[in-house]
């Protein structure tokens, strides 16, 4: 079994991975109610909050389903904030000193291109490598606070990317439409849940597409377009009108991402597209692209809920499905915060 530790950002979480069976356990702390008090992630609090929830999770694991399986131990070292992701490597380096296993430094942007195939692998380990093998080359999507993503994964399980933002993330430019409103933190499920009652063509937000063959995406000129529209109303109609501001803001963000991914797809003959990172709860997006998957007739991977936000079970999961993955050496393995794919 793999034990893998994340703590990027503002999640903790340890998850158990069995290649023969699946997730044996994963468990979560999240600090969201914490950083939401401020509108965003404080560094120095989430690091300390590492610090205090580690402990309460191995004692959870062990409990649960105990430790005795363990072959290698994995850990987030990069991209995400120093502190927080020093005490994710330094408590993994203590457990595979102790335990005498090899430990591996994953990559978090990795864990999310491989988390939609978690549940490929759970529906039939065994067959997993064939399965997955039926499903190359792929076409990779991952949506997140941080990045925004295409990526492609070749026959071979060779990663490449494709194209990624030139300013702000879409979970980003999400967060921050719903500051601007005065949603709260993280704007995303809020913007997505006033949306529902609301008209997705009510206002005109600019989709941010450039060049028609150009796949990079662009949000700031979004979150710049709501701003003005904004200060053109006044404050009654503002709420009046939320539900239309948040449908026409969210289905801006999502044109953009389809209208990438559409091009995309049209590239080389993909046998399946993932969806992943945090912006892939959203319900409006998962079913564009599950409509442009059938379109293509090739199956829509969307990674679990459970696995969209920053999790220990994609880490896990991808120390053992990566062909990149190498084996650190206790000393050497050092945090990267500002690791690219
Ligand atoms: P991550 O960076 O992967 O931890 O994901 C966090 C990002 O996902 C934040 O920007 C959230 O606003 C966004 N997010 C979470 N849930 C949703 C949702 N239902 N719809 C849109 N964005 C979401
Ligand atoms: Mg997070």
């Amino acid at each position: 079994m793999i034990l893998a530790l994340e703590s990027s950002c503002d999640e903790t979480a340890v998850a158990l991975f069995d290649p023969a069976r699946g997730l044996a356990g994963e468990w979560v702390h999240s600090q969201i109610a914490l950083h939401g008090r401020y509108g965003g992630v404080v560094p120095d609090l989430a690091t300390r909050e590492h610090l205090r929830n580690f402990a309460p999770l191995f004692e959870l694991a062990r409990a649960e389903v105990g430790f005795s399986g363990v072959s290698q131990v994995a850990v987030t070292h990069g991209p995400g904030l120093a502190g927080c992701l020093a005490v994710g490597v330094a408590a993994a380096k203590a457990l595979a000193l102790a335990w005498r296993v090899p430990l591996v430094g994953v990559n978090h942007l990795r864990g999310h291109v491989f988390s939609p195939f978690i549940g490929v692998h759970a529906e039939a380990p065994a067959e997993f490598s064939t399965r997955l093998d039926g499903l190359l080359p792929h076409l990779g999507l991952v949506v997140s606070g941080g990045n925004t993503l295409l990526f492609t994964l070749d026959r071979e399980r060779r990663l490449n990317v494709i194209s990624s933002t030139k300013d702000d993330a879409a979970g980003e430019a999400l967060d921050k439409g719903a500051k601007l409103l005065a949603l709260g933190y993280p704007g995303g499920p809020l913007i997505e849940q006033r949306a529902l009652s609301g008209r997705a063509d009510a206002f005109d937000f600019p989709r941010g597409i450039g060049p028609r063959s150009d796949l990079d995406f662009s949000f700031s000129g979004l979150k710049t377009s709501l701003r003005y529209q904004l200060e053109k109303m006044s404050p009654a109609a503002i709420t009046e009108r939320l539900p239309d501001l948040c449908a026409s803001y969210q289905q801006a963000v999502i044109d953009a991402l389809v209208r990438k991914t559409t091009l995309a797809l049209r590239r080389d003959g993909f046998r399946s597209l993932g969806l992943s990172g945090g912006v892939a709860n959203n319900r409006v997006l998962r079913a564009a692209l599950g409509g442009l998957a059938q379109e293509q007739g090739i199956p829509l991977l969307a990674a679990q809920p459970k696995h969209t936000g920053d999790n220990a079970g994609m880490i896990a999961f991808a120390a053992w499905v990566d062909p990149s993955v190498r084996e650190a050496d206790l000393a050497g393995l050092e945090i990267a915060p500002s690791l690219t794919l």
